[in-house]
Parts: C-alpha cells; structure tokens; sequence
C-alpha cells in the first residue's frame, strides 16, 4: 500500500476540450506508468450508438431510465490495460468514432441520468487506482480527489488539425481544418454550458496548452508531474 492509500498507484485525471488530444496522451502515461487508462468519453459514445441503434429519438433521451440503460447492455470490457466498449457483447470500437456518434454524444452526456447511471462503473474502474482517466469532469466530478489533475488545452485550428492528421486525410486544407473547428468548438460549447457536470478546469488542475508542443513532449510532462505526486512505474508488472 503507498501512501495515497491506493494500492495500485494513484489517479491521473486528464480534462479538456474536443480533440485536445487527452485519451491519446492518456493513454501513453499509462503505458509508461503501467497503469490502466480509461476513456471514460468512450462510454459517452457507445451509449449514444446504442440508443441510435435502438431508434430512439435523441428527443427522447432526456426520458431514458436506469433500467431503459442497463438494457442497452452498454459494457467496457477491461482489455490491454484500457477497455474495450461493447454493445450486447459485440466490440464497437471503431463505430463509437463515427460521425453520427461525434454529431450526438453531447446531447447524450447533457441527460443527468445518464451521467449518474455511468458514475459508479466510472469510480469502480477507480477503486484501486494506478489509472489514467480522460474526460471532461474527472478532476471535478468523478475523481475529486485525484492526485493529479491535468487541464489539456490547445487551439481550436491546431486540435482540428491533429484530428484530420490522425484520419489520414494528409496535410488537409485550411478550409477542412476550420469547418472541423467549428464541429469540435460546437461541442465544447454544448460540454461546457450544460448544467450537470460542465466541461471545466478543476481549481487544483495544472493547465497545459499543447499547442506548441510534440505529444511526446506533452506525454513527458505528464509523466515528470505523476512522479512528483507518488506515481510509482509499474509497467513491468503485468496486466
Ligand atoms: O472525449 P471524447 O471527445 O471522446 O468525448 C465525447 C463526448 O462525451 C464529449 O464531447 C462529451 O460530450 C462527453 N463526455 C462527457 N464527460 C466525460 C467524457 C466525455 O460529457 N467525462
């Protein structure tokens, strides 16, 4: 047992906008700590393609019930130190990145039941820390009390960017890189105004603005402040 009290490490909370590349850099502290990552994003997603896949109206959704939720069969499967999200036991991976689901999750993550439906598999995933979690209330709301808590922030242009880089679509042009601004800032806007749970940066969290930084640079800084605050690395041990 260390000294946080949490026998597998301590909790690395990672927050910020669309595209600030939080769950990438996540997950390689993870990787570097040994540690689990959680995209807790990710669960916000499968949510979201299962309720389209249901043909529920997103109308609709501020009605959805504990029971209507536990129905979805809505799961992150723990897998390769992160979780794989499934849908009635089929890996959606892959879907929960689609253009209909970035177009919906905001609406899905304003329901306050759904945010308290999630919270407990949330913490759970928590309980024994050594955990690396990306969303946009970690540090304010689901881990208050994490050891460090890390604010992402980049420009809107340079996220939207990095967003086409990583589809592959190559150096893409100026006015693809402003109208996927605009998407992700939509987002944001939607994130940070909602009343449960608003995307903002905890009183205690280290902002870091990654627009002029390499992600390994980003990933360093992460891994430098977690060993500041009693992240021992346990990547030799095994899952
Ligand atoms: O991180 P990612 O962009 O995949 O998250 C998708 C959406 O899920 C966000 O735009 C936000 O609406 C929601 N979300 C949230 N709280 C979190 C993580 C994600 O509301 N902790």
């Amino acid at each position: 047992m260390t000294e946080h009290g949490r026998p597998d490490g301590i909790i690395i909370a990672l927050d910020g906008p669309a595209g600030s590349g939080k769950s990438s850099t996540a997950k390689a502290v993870a990787a570097r700590l040994g540690y689990r990552h959680l995209d807790s994003g990710a669960f916000y997603r499968a949510i979201t393609l299962a309720a389209l896949r249901n043909g529920i109206h997103p109308d609709g959704w501020g009605d959805l019930t504990h029971d209507e939720l536990d129905r979805m069969d809505v799961h992150g499967r723990p897998a390769d130190r992160g979780y794989v999200m499934t849908i009635r036991g089929e890996d959606v991976s892959v879907e929960i990145r689609s253009g209909q689901v970035n177009a919906h999750v905001s609406q899905m993550a304003a329901v306050p039941a759904v945010r308290q439906w999630l919270m407990d598999a949330l913490r759970e995933s928590g309980a024994r820390g050594g955990l690396v979690a990306d969303g946009r209330d970690i540090g304010t709301v689901v881990f208050p009390d994490a050891e460090l808590k890390a604010y992402l922030i980049a420009d809107a242009e340079e996220r939207a960017r990095r967003r086409l880089l990583e589809r592959g679509v190559g150096d893409p042009p100026l006015e693809e890189v402003r109208a996927e601004a605009g998407l992700l800032q939509g987002r944001d806007a939607i994130d940070s105004g909602r009343e449960t749970a608003p995307l903002r940066q905890a009183d205690d969290a280290v902002v870091i603005d990654t627009t002029g930084l390499t992600f390994g640079q980003q990933v360093e800084r992460i891994v430098a402040l977690a060993r500041e605050r009693g992240g021992v690395d346990r990547s030799e041990e095994t899952p």
